[in-house]
């Protein structure tokens, strides 16, 4: 009895590996292509770190040619939820992020390197251990969980290193014909690696962003096929990379430590190596103190939180490619304008000890984002996050369209943006004193800043609605009405004059547009007085001012 008869009889119908190394061929693709993946557990949440990847994977696979794979890792089926794998392709979608191939939803895919779901790959797994038992590199390990957990004790005393690997590896060297007849007889088992490593010894790898890293080799014969037939990871990352023809791997630097056990598996099993990635966590400055965003800790670890509070997705994306690549700023400054693909994505210059996340400035970017929006496009992402979210929102937007995209036309599209509002959530606030009814019905607390003697600001309100106003005044007729009202009732008609002698006016142009403007509006800073006046037209403005 040899290796070859163990192998048939632990996985008796598995096919030869020549079939699936036939079966999903290298890649057609120009040279320099990244094919590159995400991987995430169907557990329904995508973290900022998962979303940052896939912007940053987005961006390199398109810049190359190459292709973004997403790929569910759910051979852990403990931690899987219902509806998981469609939960993260919406969270993903919603950031306008689209895959080349891999999951569409819970059963469908698209691409020719699939099953792109790992527990639907079970047999290809059975076929790469097939192979290593064969050659005397992986074997059935038969320990109980009573013997594991002695030889655990046992370490644990003796205070050396825990594992199974060398003398505690128990079935290791266990005879084939023993093995088989073990097998035979219905003893459970699962599959081991057989490793040939040294833990005295050490090996360099190269990361393409942490740089040389020397590691003591592996030598733990660690589990690839479980009890239930599929893998672990670090066996399916191995065969699920190799045969999807993935050129990068990109992910946490959680997986740091497993290099030099993926390193010996791949060469094992007679894979070329990926290029490995590896991003140090997103950061939370938490009171001066800098730890990992934490999923337990923080709601904006989850990407759903930057839909429901309305960030857009393109403010999100801008922001995490900074994250990504510092440098992102400075090409930003310099083209104000341009669509964020044009940007060249350097995986080797992302940060060794993790950027920190920043949420005033994730608002500040999303602030300039949103004020290069055209009304249409702001009105359209406006009034899908509304639809979801605010129900009084979507009544404002619905009840007649052309109004409102004048009200949010407001002071757009121009040199000087308005840049007030950085989420969706900020919309309503911003907008609905231009709907009289909101208006109307609104306890107004008028406060005038300045002129704070109530008969004088409904003495500069009355002069103006009877005396000034004209709604078909250009801007500057109408501009110079008001300071023509300012100058009447005695007021400096130029700022610059008040601020030579203020002793000479109670105040300026400026405090009287304020009481008209608050009349108007029920706020002092609102955007353009003049575009408002248009917007609200006639009526509703002297119903306003003689309210
Ligand atoms: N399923 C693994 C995770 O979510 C994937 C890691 C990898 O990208 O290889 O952490």
């Amino acid at each position: 009895m040899n290796y070859k008869d163990l192998a048939d009889a632990v996985f008796p119908n598995a096919k030869p590996i020549e079939y699936y190394e036939e079966k999903y061929p290298e890649r057609d693709l120009p040279e320099g292509a990244i094919v590159t993946r995400f991987a995430p557990s169907p557990t329904g949440f995508v973290h900022i770190g998962g979303l940052m990847q896939c912007v940053i994977v987005r961006q390199i696979t398109r810049q190359t040619n190459g292709v973004f794979i997403l790929r569910i890792e759910d051979t852990d089926q403990k931690r899987e939820i219902e509806d998981g794998v469609n939960q993260i392709v919406n969270a993903i979608h919603d950031f306008g992020i689209e895959f080349d191939e891999g999951m569409l939803n819970e059963t469908d895919e698209k691409g020719n390197y699939g099953p792109y779901k790992q527990s639907e790959r079970a047999e290809i797994y059975q076929a790469y251990a097939k192979y290593l038992i064969e050659q005397g590199k992986a074997y059935p390990c038969f320990a109980t969980q009573e013997e594991l957990e002695e030889m655990r004790q046992k370490q644990e005393a003796a205070k050396i290193r825990p594992g199974y690997y060398g003398v505690w590896a128990k079935y290791r060297n266990l005879p084939v014909d023993e093995a088989i007849e073990k097998i035979k007889n219905g003893e459970h088992y699962i599959v081991r690696f057989k490793s040939m490593g040294n833990e005295e010894k050490k090996i360099r790898h190269h990361d393409v962003i942490k740089g040389n890293i020397d590691f003591p080799e592996n030598d733990q014969d660690i589990v690839i096929i479980k009890a239930d037939g599929l893998p672990t990871y670090h066996f399916a990352h191995a065969v699920d990379d190799h045969l999807m023809r993935v050129t990068h791997v990109i992910r946490s630097d959680e997986w740091v430590s497993s290099i030099p056990l993926h390193l010996e598996l791949f060469r094992v099993l007679g894979f070329k190596t990926p290029k490995y990635c590896h991003y140090a966590p997103i950061l939370k400055d938490d009171d001066g103190k800098k730890r990992k965003i934490s999923k337990r800790k923080d709601p904006e670890a989850a990407v759903s939180y930057y839909h429901e509070e309305g960030i857009p997705a393109q403010a999100v994306c801008e922001y995490l490619m900074n994250i990504g690549n510092s440098n992102f700023e400075l090409w930003r400054k310099a083209n104000p304008n341009a669509d964020i693909s044009e940007f060249k994505f350097e995986i080797n210059k992302m940060s060794v000890s993790g950027a920190v996340f920043d949420i005033v400035k994730l608002l500040d970017v999303s602030k300039n984002v949103i004020s290069k929006y055209s009304k249409e496009r702001l009105y359209d992402e406006v009034y899908d996050w509304a639809k979801r979210y605010d129900a009084e929102l979507t009544d404002l937007l619905e009840r007649d369209k052309e109004y409102a995209l004048k009200v949010l036309g407001i002071e757009r599209e121009n040199v000087k943006p308005r840049k007030d509002i950085s989420k969706w959530s900020d919309v309503k606030h911003a907008i609905i004193y231009m709907f009289d009814d909101k208006f109307f019905n609104d306890k107004i607390e008028y406060d005038y800043g300045k002129i704070t003697d109530k008969a004088e600001s409904e003495k500069i309100v009355k002069l103006y609605v009877e005396k000034y106003f004209d709604i078909s005044d250009d801007k500057q007729t109408w501009f110079n009405k008001i300071k023509d009202l300012a100058e009447e009732v005695g007021y400096a008609r130029e700022v610059k004059d008040y601020k030579a002698n203020p002793e000479k006016w109670p105040g300026h142009v400026g405090d009287i547009s304020t009481v008209i403007r608050v009349k108007l509006t029920g706020r002092q800073n609102t955007p353009d007085m003049y575009e408002i006046m248009q917007v609200l037209g006639k009526d509703s403005v002297i119903k306003r001012l003689n309210k």
